[in-house]
This record gives structure tokens, sequence and C-alpha cells, in this order.
């Protein structure tokens, strides 16, 4: 059941994944008063936004505003006000230790029931298997009792749902 008791944390590798892979979810938790939380890690500003540098004389300052706006716009249609950008470099992804632990104390933080995230076999973006490694293990680091951050208790492990890319085709044929 979806009510205000559950809390729902998605972590989304780019700026438009949570959108097109999760916004249907999303909006459902948040039509059935659900707590939703999102994290986007990066603007995906090297590997998912071929568009904009097009433009002639486009900056990487500039590619980061237009995708922030893009997340504010889609977060406010989704009716999701608790949305964080980590602004971490993309193509390719590095995880490091401060990385790790903020994530663990972003789960302590949420207490999530239910995670969202990237599925581990995705061959879209090698980023998506990344953070789908990323989110699973600070997701069981945050059960453990020795990874001790002050004012962040251990959380009991969240079930982790991956998300999968569905072409256009597939979608159009389960919809038959
Ligand atoms: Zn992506």
């Amino acid at each position: 059941m979806i009510d205000k008791n559950v809390n729902l944390l998605v972590v989304s590798a780019h700026a438009a994944d949570f959108v097109w892979r999760s916004g249907g979810t999303i909006a459902k938790y948040i039509m059935h008063g659900a707590n939703v939380s999102l994290v986007i890690l990066s603007y995906g500003a090297r590997g998912e936004s071929n568009d904009l540098w097009n433009v002639e004389g486009q900056t990487l300052d500039n590619v980061k505003t237009i995708r922030r706006s893009e997340i504010e716009k889609a977060a406010e249609c989704l009716g999701v006000s608790n949305f964080e950008i980590w602004d971490y470099e993309d193509y390719h992804m590095m995880i490091n230790r401060d990385r790790m632990d903020q994530m663990v104390k972003k789960i302590r933080e949420v207490r999530p029931h239910h995670i969202v995230t990237h599925g581990p076999k995705d061959a879209f973006n090698p980023d998506h298997e990344m953070v789908s490694k990323f989110v699973f293990d600070a997701s069981v680091l945050s059960t453990s009792n020795g990874v001790r951050f002050d004012g962040y208790p251990t959380a009991k492990q969240a079930r982790i749902f991956g998300l999968s890319r569905i072409s256009l085709k597939s979608a159009t044929l389960n919809r038959k």
C-alpha cells in the first residue's frame, strides 16, 4: 500500500533519467501521499546533452543551467519538491569514498522503504551500471552499525527496484 507512511528514494544518474524511466512511478507515489526524495547525481552534461553541444559557443556552465531548469520543471510537473542535484561529473562517473559516505548518509536521512535507481544491466550509458552498484552498495552499508556517522542512525535495508530502458517499440507492443 502506498500512503503517507511510505518513503521512496529515487536516484537518477543524469538530469533526465528520473523523468523518462520513473516519472510514472514518482507521480503515482506522490498522488498517494508518499514521501518522495529525489537525488540527481549529475546534469548529464558530457554524456546526455548532445543536442545542446551543437549550439555554437556552448559552455559547460550554460549546459548545466539549461539542464537544471529542465530538472526543476520536470520535478514540478511530477509534484516532487524534495530533490537535490549533486553535480558529479558524468561520462565517466567516478565513485569514491566521500561519495559513498554521502549516499549512505542520504539513505539514512530518507530512511526509504523503496529505492528506485538504475538496474544492473544497462548498455545505454556506462554511468547507469556504475550508479546501480553505487546505490546498492550504499544501501547495504547504510544498514551496518559499524558504519558510523553522527546524526545518521543505521537504516533498515530498503527494497531496491532497477530502472530499465524500454524502447518505444516494446512499449507499444506491451500496450496491445
Ligand atoms: Zn542517464
